[in-house]
């Protein structure tokens, strides 16, 4: 029998205004996978995240989690059924301290000795917010600001993680560290969708990708045959 996705869109159209960001999105996620989104700019990776996640609602077709259509969740309510999204531009909170940031992205679990577990896990991921975990959010260089907002997600012991363009203003070895990190989280069992301006490497990070062109999905295949795809290679990848 064929596995069920664990996550699914079909034929999602989702729209600012009068203009349809969306135009029919169908992709699908299987469990244990990172799944990358790649395309141009304004070709609507980020509205295909933040429609997963009903950030933005669908105006037509189905989001499905578990094989439950949530359409009809709140997003506020979905990090406690497992999935979670670290938003573009890492919307941290910048007065609260790196450790009550963390918290907070706890705040809807009981489960005291579950929490310290997962907050020793952040912290053996990312040792510098364990350095830093008094100093307040705001005071947190770009690189370690995108760190908290990872943590604060896997605080919430998430099945599936969103993650919009984690790379998007960091040097380049910090860029590659967190590269690393998302491989290190999904091989200890979170299921990854990943947004993200360099091709190359989210290609490289992940085992699926989606080519995203004007709202509509133009291509998918395993990232190996994307990478050595002359059009990708051409339109995606710099050559
Ligand atoms: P980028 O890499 O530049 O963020 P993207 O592929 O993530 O691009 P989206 O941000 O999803 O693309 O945008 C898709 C389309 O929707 C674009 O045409 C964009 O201009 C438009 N759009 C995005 N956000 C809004 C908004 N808040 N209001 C109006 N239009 C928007």
């Amino acid at each position: 029998a064929e596995q069920k996705p664990i996550l699914e869109m079909k034929n999602v159209v989702s729209a600012y205004g009068r203009i349809k960001a969306l135009k029919g999105i169908s992709l699908k996620v299987y469990k244990g996978e990172i799944v990358t989104i790649i395309g141009a700019n304004g070709a609507g990776k980020s509205t295909t995240l933040m429609t997963m996640c009903n950030v933005v609602q669908a105006v037509e077709g189905d989001v499905f989690y578990k094989g439950e259509r949530i359409n009809n969740v709140s997003s506020e309510q979905l990090p406690s059924m497992g999935l979670c999204q670290v938003p573009e531009g890492r919307r941290i909170f910048p007065r609260l301290s790196v450790l009550e940031n963390l918290d907070m992205g706890a705040f809807f679990r009981k489960d005291k000795a579950g929490i310290k577990e997962d907050m020793e896990r952040v912290f053996e991921l990312f040792p510098k917010l364990k350095e830093r975990r008094k100093q307040s959010g705001g005071t947190l260089s770009g690189g370690e600001q995108q760190m908290l907002a990872m943590g604060r997600a896997l605080m919430s012991r998430p099945k599936v993680l969103l993650l919009d363009e984690p790379s998007m203003g960091l040097a380049p070895l910090l860029v590659q560290q967190i590269f690393n990190i998302i491989k290190m989280i999904n091989e200890q069992g979170v299921t990854v969708v990943l947004v993200e301006q360099n091709a190359n490497l989210a290609l490289q990070c992940a085992q699926r990708g989606y080519v995203l062109e004007t709202g509509s999905v133009v291509m998918e295949d395993d990232s190996a045959n994307l990478l050595s795809n002359p059009d990708i290679r051409k339109a995606y990848l710099g050559e």
